[in-house]
């Protein structure tokens, strides 16, 4: 449910408001808006407490409008906000036109990111990814360089003018991943650790939210939720491919379908990983072509200037050639569609 205030509500009219609710024990969500107030009210209200409110609320000093919601989450429904939003990095606009998201899936060394960024940058992309913190099935599997890979991924975007993307995995780690990268990412692994979410919204940085490989498409946007309840509105969704019928072919199923659907019933960008959604680096050219013609907003590759020796997701890695081979693709769909 939301409740509309008058241009013209004074701050007790809302403040009644915002008591009504209190007094019974919920806790409503004040957003002030440019010309007016809106206070959002959560899902989890009876159908009873619903029609009563309503009645009650639509009746008092100050109210313009109640409206009931159909989604379960609000503020990151385009009912709610009805332009697409666009997240500014730098002078990365992500929403408008297609961003391309590119580098490797582990930061291994200053030289391995210098090249990547140098690759990256020629190809026309934007952002540099690379993870310091890696969530790895096997705890003997390579971990990721921590800080010292935030500070190879920080100093490598500066030089070549590229924004910075990378995962923070506990809400501890948060102050010292902000503290290097331009975006937040949270892996798929972690859409629904609540606590880091919340901490993450806090630190008031872009939050790239990856989608669980079993999450519906409403936990996705109920878990954007949580960072934009933060008063954080600069969370991009990505969708990464979901549990698999079949490991044989491919690491998930990617679900292209959840782009289209996402761009009706959200106002986040949406963003596609071809990497991790096929696992397969052959297959990463046609699902990113696919992702552009769905309407995604870009998309976010792996790509490494030497995948054979890559520590992490090398088969799954473009080298420098079939990225440079992606980028003229994605050029020809523009230039063809737009
Ligand atoms: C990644 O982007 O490096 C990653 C680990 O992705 P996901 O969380 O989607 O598996
Ligand atoms: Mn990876």
């Amino acid at each position: 449910m939301i409740v509309v205030m008058e241009v013209r509500a004074t701050q007790t009219q809302v403040d009644s408001v915002v008591n009504f609710f209190t007094d019974r024990g919920i806790t409503p969500l004040v957003l002030p808006g440019e010309d007016r107030t809106a206070i959002g009210i959560p899902a989890t209200l009876t159908t009873d407490q619903r029609t009563s409110f309503e009645a009650i609320i639509g009746g008092m000093e100050g109210v313009s409008k109640v409206t009931q919601t159909s989604y379960p989450y609000k503020l990151a429904s385009r009912e709610w906000h009805q332009e697409s939003s666009v997240v500014q990095v730098g002078k990365v606009k992500i929403g408008k036109g297609f961003t391309v998201i590119a580098g490797p899936c582990s930061i291994e060394s200053l030289e391995q990111m210098r090249e990547s960024a140098k690759i990256v940058k020629e190809s026309g992309a934007t952002v540099l990814r690379g993870g310091a913190f890696k969530p790895r099935t096997s705890p003997y599997s390579f971990q990721g360089l921590a800080e010292e890979g935030l500070k190879i991924l920080q100093g490598v975007g500066k030089e070549f003018g590229l924004a910075t993307i990378t995962e923070v995995m506990s809400p501890d780690m948060v102050e010292m991943v902000a503290k290097y990268s331009d975006i937040l990412q949270i892996g798929a692994r972690s859409m629904q650790n609540f606590p880091l979410l919340v901490e993450a919204g806090k630190s008031g940085k872009p939050i790239f939210l990856k989608r669980g490989p079993s999450a519906t498409i409403d936990e996705f946007l109920l878990a954007a939720e949580y960072v934009l309840g933060q008063n954080n509105a600069e969370v991009i969704l990505c969708e990464r491919g979901v549990m698999p019928l079949d490991r044989t072919y491919t690491r998930n199923t990617l679900d292209l379908s959840a782009v289209p659907v996402l761009k009706e019933h959200s106002h986040l960008p949406v963003i596609v990983d071809p990497s991790h959604g096929t696992g397969v680096a052959k297959y990463v050219l046609p699902m990113a072509k696919a992702a552009y013609v769905v309407g995604a907003d870009g998309i976010m590759v792996e790509m490494h200037p030497n995948p054979t020796k890559a520590l992490s997701d090398g088969s799954q890695a473009l080298n420098p050639e079939k990225f440079s081979q992606l980028m003229s693709e994605i050029h020809r769909l523009e230039a063809a569609l737009g």
